[in-house]
């Protein structure tokens, strides 16, 4: 089912039911493994963390905002989230409620009053 833009972005459950679709209708399950799909979330963001190779901090923040770059970040972005997807799915992992516990697991680590403005680890603070 293509995608209609001008409606209401979809949700994660519906995105994740579109990438069912693509995948069962190239018949394309059977390469993916819960192995090869964590494999490719990496190489994913691998081609991420690519785009910033061999420029500064700064230079980065500047290009990041402007297209191409915007554009490149977008698709890659894009390409990582939906491997996560396909992994959360294939592991039977409910992604909003995997990622919502993990913000209440770090706000508990992590508490204001001792990591406001600091960079240290949880287990160092
Ligand atoms: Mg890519």
């Amino acid at each position: 089912m293509p995608i209609d833009m001008k409606k209401t972005p979809p949700t994660v459950t519906e995105l994740t039911q579109q990438l069912i679709e693509f995948r069962d209708a190239r018949d394309w399950r059977q390469f993916h493994s819960l192995k090869d799909l964590i494999l490719s979330l990496n190489l994913e963001a691998s081609e991420l963390l690519e785009l910033t190779q061999w420029k500064s901090e700064q230079a980065f923040e500047d290009e990041a905002k402007q297209e191409p770059m915007q554009q490149r970040l977008r698709e890659e972005c894009a390409d990582v989230f939906l491997y996560l997807l396909l992994v959360a799915e294939r592991s039977g992992i409910d992604i909003y409620a995997a990622a919502a516990e993990k913000i209440q697991a770090n706000a508990v680590k992590y508490p204001v009053e001792k990591s406001r403005g600091k960079s240290t680890k949880y287990n160092k603070l």
